[in-house]
C-alpha cells in the first residue's frame, strides 16, 4: 500500500498542471475509472518544475480509454498505449502494467523481450526504475500516492532505482543511461547501490536494438545538461566501447573544446526554450572526425569537395550502423557539412546563393561554432555576420572587400 500525500505535506503548486492533463484525468474518473498523472510530470511537480510533458496511468483498457476521447489513437503493437490529442497537445494514457513475469520472454543475457501484461497500479509503481518516477497524482483530490520512498528521495536530491539493481539493469541494460540522464540533469546523487554495478554491466547496453539506445542518447543530449552527461557517462565507464559517437567526441583532443561549445549553446538553447535541431547537435559532434577523413581523402589526391563528401559518408556510415541515425537527420549533418567550404567562396553570386540556402541558418551557426573554437579564422565568422544582417549596399561592399 502507498505512503498518500494531501496537498500541504507534497506541496504541489496545481498551477503547474495543464489543464488538459485535469481534462483527461477528469474524464477517465467521470466515466468511472481510476486516472493519474504518473512518472516524471510528477517528480517535476514535487521539484517546483512545469512538466514539458504529461503522462496518465489509468486501470481503463486502451480500448476503454479510446472510446472516451474524440481525438484519441491506440498505438503500439507490443504494449498498447493510447495518444490522446488537444490540438497540438498530446498526452499518453497507459493501462497500468504488471511486472514482468518470471515467463516472460528474454533473450540470452537476460534482458526482457516482451512484458505487455496489465496489473494494478502496485504492480505498475514497482516496474518503473526510480523511486522518483514512481508517483502518481490525483488532480481532484490533490493527493500524491508514492510507493517506494520517492518523496524522501526527491527531498534528499537522491536517485535509486526500485528493486534489485543488478536485475533492474539485467531485464533492460538503457536504465543504466537513464541513471546518468535523470542525476546529471536534476542534479541528484546516484545512491550507491543503485550506481555500483553499472560499470561492470555497462556491455549490457551492446545488445540493446540501435534504435533504443539512440532514443535514449538523443533524450541525455537535449537534456539541458548534455555536457553534464556526458562527462557522468565518462564517470561512470558507460561511454567506452559501447556508444561509437561518445568514443570519438570524448577522445579526440581536437575536438573537445569544438564539442563543448556545441553542447553550451545545445544547453543554452534549450534553457532558452529554442528547439535544437539533432542535425546540428549531431554534424556537431562527429565534425572532427569528419575533418580528419577530409585531410586523408585530400592527402590522397582528391580534390577538396569531393574529399568532404567521401568522409562524411565514411563518418556516417560507421555511425549509421550502431547508432541508427535516422535519414532525415542524416542529410542534415551532410547538409551542414557540405555547406562549410562554400562559406570560404565570398565572390561574385556564391555568398548570396548560400544565403539562399534552405539550412544557411543552421550552416552558419555551425560555422560560427567553427571560428569559436579556434579551427578557423574569426575573420571568415564575422564577415559572414556582416553579411548576413547588412543591407543591399552594405553585402556589395562586402563582396567587393572580400575579392
Ligand atoms: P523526462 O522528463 O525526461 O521525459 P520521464 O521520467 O518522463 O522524464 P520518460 O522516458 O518519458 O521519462 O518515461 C516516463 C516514465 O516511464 C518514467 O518516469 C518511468 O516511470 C517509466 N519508464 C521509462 N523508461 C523506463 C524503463 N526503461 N524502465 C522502467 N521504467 C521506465
Ligand atoms: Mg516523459
Amino acid at each position: 500500500t502507498p505512503v498518500v500525500l494531501g496537498p500541504q505535506e507534497h506541496g504541489i503548486d496545481p498551477r503547474l498542471l495543464s489543464s488538459n492533463a485535469i481534462r483527461v484525468t477528469s474524464t477517465l474518473q467521470e466515466a468511472g475509472y481510476e486516472a493519474f498523472v504518473v512518472g516524471g510530470a510528477v517528480r517535476d511537480l514535487l521539484l517546483g518544475v512545469k512538466p514539458k510533458d504529461f503522462d496518465i496511468a489509468t486501470n481503463a483498457t486502451p480500448e476503454q480509454v479510446r472510446k472516451l476521447f474524440r481525438r484519441a489513437f491506440i498505438i503500439g503493437k507490443r504494449f498498447q498505449i493510447v495518444h490522446v490529442m488537444f490540438g497540438q497537445d498530446l498526452l499518453e494514457v497507459t493501462t497500468f502494467r504488471g511486472t514482468a513475469s518470471a515467463s516472460a520472454p528474454k533473450d540470452e543475457h537476460g534482458r526482457v523481450l516482451r512484458d505487455n501484461t496489465f496489473g494494478s497500479q502496485a504492480e505498475d509503481a514497482v516496474r518503473r526504475d526510480f523511486t522518483i518516477n514512481a508517483m502518481y497524482y490525483n488532480p481532484a483530490t490533490e493527493q500524491v500516492l508514492d510507493y517506494h520512498g520517492g518523496i524522501e528521495d526527491i527531498r534528499g536530491k537522491t536517485l535509486r532505482i526500485i528493486g534489485q539493481p543488478e536485475a533492474r539493469y539485467r531485464e533492460d541494460p538503457v536504465r543504466m543511461l537513464r541513471v546518468v540522464r535523470f542525476a546529471a540533469k536534476l542534479r541528484f546523487h546516484i545512491e550507491p547501490a543503485t550506481g555500483a554495478p553499472i560499470r561492470a554491466m555497462a556491455p549490457l547496453i551492446d545488445n540493446v536494438p540501435a534504435a533504443r539506445v539512440f532514443d535514449e542518447m538523443l533524450k541525455l543530449l537535449m537534456s539541458g545538461q548534455a555536457l553534464a552527461c556526458l562527462q557522468q557517462l565518462r564517470k561512470e565507464g558507460l561511454h567506452h566501447g559501447l556508444l561509437p559517437l561518445l568514443d570519438v567526441v570524448l577522445e579526440q583532443p581536437l575536438g573537445v573544446k569544438f564539442v563543448t561549445l556545441a553542447l553550451d549553446s545545445t544547453d543554452a538553447r534549450i534553457h532558452a526554450g529554442k528547439t535544437v535541431s539533432p542535425g546540428f547537435l549531431f554534424a556537431s559532434l562527429l565534425w572532427h572526425q569528419v575533418l580528419e577523413k577530409w585531410t586523408a581523402y585530400r592527402t590522397a589526391g582528391e580534390m577538396a569537395i569531393p574529399a568532404l563528401h567521401l568522409a562524411a559518408d565514411d563518418v556516417l556510415e560507421s555511425q549509421t550502423e550502431k547508432l541508427a541515425l535516422q535519414r532525415k537527420i542524416g542529410s542534415d549533418m551532410r547538409d551542414i557539412w557540405a555547406m562549410q567550404p562554400r562559406f570560404e567562396r565570398r565572390t561574385g553570386k556564391n555568398p548570396y546563393k548560400l544565403l539562399e540556402h534552405p539550412r544557411f541558418r543552421a550552416g552558419y551557426d555551425f560555422l560560427l561554432l567553427r571560428c569559436a573554437s579556434g579551427e578557423i579564422e574569426g575573420d571568415l565568422g564575422q564577415w559572414w555576420t556582416a553579411f548576413y544582417e547588412g543591407d543591399e549596399t552594405e553585402r556589395e561592399e562586402l563582396v567587393a572587400s572580400a575579392g
